[in-house]
């Protein structure tokens, strides 16, 4: 069985990376999500293991200790982290795996899993990511300014990734990342494997 290939989206937070994830995944349903752990507090309309597992950071800091974690990083002033053993049982099963982490952490994966493939989403304008923080109405106002202002150092690790995106028009950056997915996916040697017996058919005498 060949590995499932680990698809990293980065972007700062309001570009509508978690918006472009979810419009993927349901055209792409064979792509499992995973759920992060952090430290921030849910946002009005987030659920348990369905957005995020939160947790206490002593709990956390605790899973770090214990190894838990195939990527963790504080981002806006909250602990984030991966689980390791949930995404590698499901590489090892030949599925997809989609990660929604920030710029270390996904330098993190890239130093573990050189394999994976990494998608940074860019916001049309600064004008347009500030209306789109402020339009989305889930943070409270001093949280938007840090997360404005954390944007900087979030793009400025734009280039360390494989692809870049413009969210401008949702319907052309929903196509862009589509299309990244599926053409990983027709690689050799995944694809020689899924066709074997379709080649060996057109090649017998
Ligand atoms: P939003 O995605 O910007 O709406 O806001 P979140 O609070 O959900 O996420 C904040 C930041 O944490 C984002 O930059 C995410 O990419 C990052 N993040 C979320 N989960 C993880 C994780 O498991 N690991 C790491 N390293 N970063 C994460
Ligand atoms: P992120 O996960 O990157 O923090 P979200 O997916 O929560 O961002 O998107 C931030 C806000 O911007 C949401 O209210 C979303 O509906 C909106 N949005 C996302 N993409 C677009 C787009 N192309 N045009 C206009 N609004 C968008
Ligand atoms: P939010 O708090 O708005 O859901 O997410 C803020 C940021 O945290 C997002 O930009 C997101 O990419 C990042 N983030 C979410 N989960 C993880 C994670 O597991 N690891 C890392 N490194 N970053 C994460």
């Amino acid at each position: 069985m060949i590995d499932g290939t680990l698809f990293v989206v980065a972007a700062p937070s309001g570009a509508g990376k978690s918006t472009l994830v979810n419009a993927l995944l349901e055209r792409e349903p064979d792509i499992s999500l995973s759920i992060s752990h952090t430290t921030r507090p849910p946002r009005v309309g987030e659920q348990y293991g369905r957005h995020y597992f939160f947790v206490e950071r002593v709990d956390f800091e605790a899973e770090i200790a214990d190894g838990i974690f195939l990527e963790h990083a504080e981002v806006h002033g909250n602990l984030y982290g991966t689980s390791r053993t949930v995404v590698e049982s499901k590489l090892c099963e030949g599925a997809d795996v989609l990660l929604e982490i920030d710029w270390q952490g996904a330098r993190q994966v890239r130093k573990g899993k050189p394999d994976c493939v990494s998608v940074f989403i860019l916001p049309p304008s600064r004008v347009e990511l500030e209306r789109r923080l402020r339009g989305r109405g889930s943070d409270a106002p001093e949280v938007i300014e840090r997360r404005l202002f954390n944007s900087r150092e979030e793009i400025a690790h734009a280039h360390e990734f494989d692809y870049i995106i413009v969210n401008d028009r949702f319907e052309d950056a929903l196509a862009d990342l589509q299309a990244i997915v599926r053409a990983v996916r027709q690689r050799t040697p995944a694809s020689a494997r899924r066709h074997e017996a379709l080649i060996e058919e057109l090649l017998a005498p």
